[in-house]
């Protein structure tokens, strides 16, 4: 969590960022009165007050943000003695014409009280756990194994070591207490009956004595309900029966310790006021977000394209277009049915929050939001967001991208390299011979199989490569400013890897192998060249004997195709 220096440098910022909110809101108070003064003199003209009750409007959203609670209030009381005027219900009566210009005074008065260098900020300072003090010495790859059964234990360790991770083996609980004192793995394997002990008794204790529990994946023979439930209680977070499938402890390993979780949510802000969405963007940052900024609610096309946010933060009431009618806009394209909306409004009126969710916002936050509120909605729609789309997006079987969704980042990718003049690679993978693993295995040992390579593809290539399955036995990488050459370099290393592997059916062990075409930009200019390139590579591969990475030569033919 935070220390006092950091503490105070939130807090320093929150001030900053309300002195120059401060700064403006004298303009916006005289803006008010002077709208106010056109009122009284043009003998209630609906247009005025509409004008007027746009200004109050703005002011309730920001005020109440920045401190300036009162003048929040006020802003909000003035505006709801308009409102049934400006939507041509009725007409004010002369005391409620009365109460509008005590609001107004008020307003003004609260301001010239309220001191601008203020020490006495009403802001919420929101205590953040600080994203680079984390868990920092933890090596998010060890992994502590504790199983008294020494061959299997041999087996595991070599298995898990091609996905990566390094286990450190301990056959008796004693030796695994004293090690845990030292270092720290991200997860604990373990059997429960061990020499020394019943391993479920030991790890509750341990877990007693911690803040944050370590997950623990239990291997064992035994299946009955009580062992179970001491399992969930020691911090179990699997629970495997002997013969163990190394590819299932694989998985559990890999969502615990997944890189997809880590990365930071992108929240996409578009908000016409410069005060508040600066504030928005600083709180969400604060709390280890990523946000961007469209203060123009008419370009933010663009930028959601590009940035591709996994929520969208939102005013409701902007000039030009409304969030309502933006929402509409942004849901009628595939590719952002599903975002998060959330917006942002000083609107109370229910039927009028409902309205907006209709065309699809999820969710509705009062201004002025209080910052940790609007962090934890923030992080548990992003949350609930992610694993929906990965639902929808993902291949069942491998958790990869379908083939739809990789096109489309293939097309959105070559549109980024061009832009930025960078590099980008495409490769296509096929299983050699894959027919004869399901003929003489069966399907399942060949899906497994599948799942396997998929595995491997994750975990060697980097957080901004982009993995699709394509089809069958076949996959597709999209890497970004990466030249053919180094893909082929990794390809060829991640091809190596695959075929050492040890695949098992009963007591058979056996090993499959890849192939690989890879194919670049810009010597292929659009998405279905490169494709197309790199699929003969690939075939080329292929003729050349399987288990081999095939980089396309740029040949005039391909030249001449692009061309044309
Ligand atoms: P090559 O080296 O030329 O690629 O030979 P191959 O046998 O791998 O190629 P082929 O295209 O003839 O066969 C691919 C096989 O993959 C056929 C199909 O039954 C199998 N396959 C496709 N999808 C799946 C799947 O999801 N699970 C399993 N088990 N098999 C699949
Ligand atoms: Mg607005
Ligand atoms: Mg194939
Ligand atoms: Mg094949």
């Amino acid at each position: 969590m935070q220390n006092k220096t950091q503490h105070d440098a939130i807090l320093g910022k929150l001030v900053s960022l309300r002195q120059g909110y401060a700064q403006k809101l004298s303009d916006k108070i005289s803006e008010i009165d002077a709208a106010h003064e056109r009122l009284l003199k043009g003998n209630w003209n609906q247009h005025q007050a509409a004008v007027l009750h746009g200004l109050l409007h703005k002011l309730a959203g920001a005020a109440g943000t920045f401190g300036f609670l009162e003048i929040g209030q006020s802003a909000r009381n003035g505006e709801a003695v308009l409102k049934d005027f400006v939507d041509g219900i009725t007409e004010p009566d002369s005391r409620q014409k009365e109460l509008l210009a005590e609001h107004v005074a008020r307003i003004k008065e609260s301001y010239e009280q309220s001191s601008l260098d203020s020490t006495d900020l009403k802001i919420e300072v929101p205590a953040y756990h600080n994203i680079t003090d984390g868990d920092t010495d933890v090596d998010n790859r060890l992994i502590f194994l504790l199983e008294d059964d020494v061959a299997l234990a041999n087996e595991l360790v070599t298995y898990l070591a091609y996905y990566g991770y390094h286990t450190r083996h301990f056959e008796c609980i004693g030796n695994f207490k004293q090690a845990l004192e030292k270092v720290e793995p991200v997860a604990v394997i373990s059997d429960i009956m061990l020499p020394d002990g019943n391993a479920t008794e030991i790890l509750e204790n341990i877990q007693s004595d911690r803040a944050k529990p370590l997950p623990v994946i239990f291997i064992t023979i035994l299946e009955d309900m009580l062992t179970r439930l001491h399992a969930v209680r020691s911090g179990g977070v699997a629970y495997f029966r002997k013969p163990v499938d190394p590819t299932k402890v694989v998985d559990t390993l890999d969502s615990l310790v997944s890189r997809k979780d880590n990365e930071p949510n992108r929240v996409l802000i578009v908000e016409d006021s410069i005060s508040l969405s600066d504030f928005y963007s600083f709180i969400l940052k604060q709390a280890g977000m990523e946000t961007l900024v469209v203060n123009d609610p008419m370009m933010v096309m663009q930028p959601l394209e590009e940035f591709r946010p996994d929520l969208i933060l939102m005013d409701l009431y902007m000039p030009g277009c409304s969030g309502l009618d933006l929402a509409k806009i942004i849901r009628q394209q595939d590719t952002f049915h599903s975002i998060p909306i959330v917006y942002l409004s000083v609107e109370t009126n229910t039927e009028i929050q409902m309205k907006a969710m209709r065309p699809g916002g999820d969710e509705f936050l009062t201004k002025p939001i209080k910052p940790g509120h609007l962090v934890s909605s923030v992080n548990s729609r992003v949350r609930r967001a992610r694993i929906l789309r990965s639902f929808m997006v993902r291949d069942s079987l491998t958790g990869l991208f379908n083939h739809t969704l990789t096109r489309e980042y293939l097309y959105r990718e070559l549109e980024q390299a061009r832009r930025r003049n960078g590099l980008l690679s495409f490769a296509m993978i096929d299983i050699d011979n894959f027919k004869s693993v399901n003929d003489n295995y069966g399907h399942t040992v060949g899906d497994q199989v599948i799942r396997i390579v998929a595995k491997l593809i994750n975990q060697r290539m980097r957080k901004t490569d982009i993995i699709g399955r394509y089809g069958g036995e076949e996959f597709a990488i999209i890497m970004p400013d990466t030249s053919a050459e180094t893909a082929t370099s990794i390809l060829d290393e991640l091809r190596h890897n695959f075929s050492q592997i040890p695949h098992q059916y009963g007591d058979i062990e056996f090993t499959v192998t890849i192939s690989c075409g890879v194919a670049e930009f810009p010597a292929c200019q659009s998405a279905a060249t490169l494709s197309e390139t790199a699929d003969q590579a690939l075939y080329e591969a292929k003729n050349r004997g399987r288990n081999q990475v095939v980089k396309a030569e740029r040949n005039s033919d391909l030249l001449h195709q692009e061309q044309r």
